[in-house]
């Protein structure tokens, strides 16, 4: 452990975790050995920032979930970002050094694993995106 890693992406997780193919990255970081919850950072019913690690190659990611409630239509919007994380981001994150609302400006020169499900949308779209991203709660 405490290698580090460089800001190119390639640098960050496994075949599995980091698959070039978003739909079989999700896979993983949805199995029960996939991708697991390290620590809780915030938990609120539509903010959810935690810290995970792939069972895999350890890799540590912070994931951060939002839901709109949508007062019309019967389906919540939901939003989550999952961005690989360097074990010293992690350690800052889980210590409270870092705010949840932070995360995003790491996000720079990396991708991250984006899941868009508008409320009017039947499905969420999977993609892997890249750069700095907004950290907003829901509501
Ligand atoms: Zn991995």
């Amino acid at each position: 452990m405490g290698s580090q890693y460089g800001s190119d992406h390639a640098g960050f997780g496994c075949a599995a975790c980091c698959a070039e193919d978003a739909l079989v990255a999700q896979a993983h970081h949805q199995s029960h050995n996939g991708v697991r919850v390290e620590r809780m950072i915030q938990d609120d019913s539509h903010f959810i920032v935690s810290v995970q690690r792939c069972g895999l190659c350890s890799q540590a990611f912070a994931s951060v979930f939002t839901e709109y409630v949508d007062w019309v239509a019967s389906q919540d919007a939901q939003y989550r970002t999952v961005l690989p994380i360097t074990d010293a981001e992690a350690d800052d994150l889980m210590a409270g050094r870092l705010s949840p609302h932070r995360v995003g400006a790491l996000g720079h020169g990396r991708r991250h694993l984006q899941s868009d499900w508008p409320s009017e949308a039947d499905k969420p779209s999977v993609y892997w995106d890249s750069g700095v991203f907004e950290v907003r709660e829901g509501y």
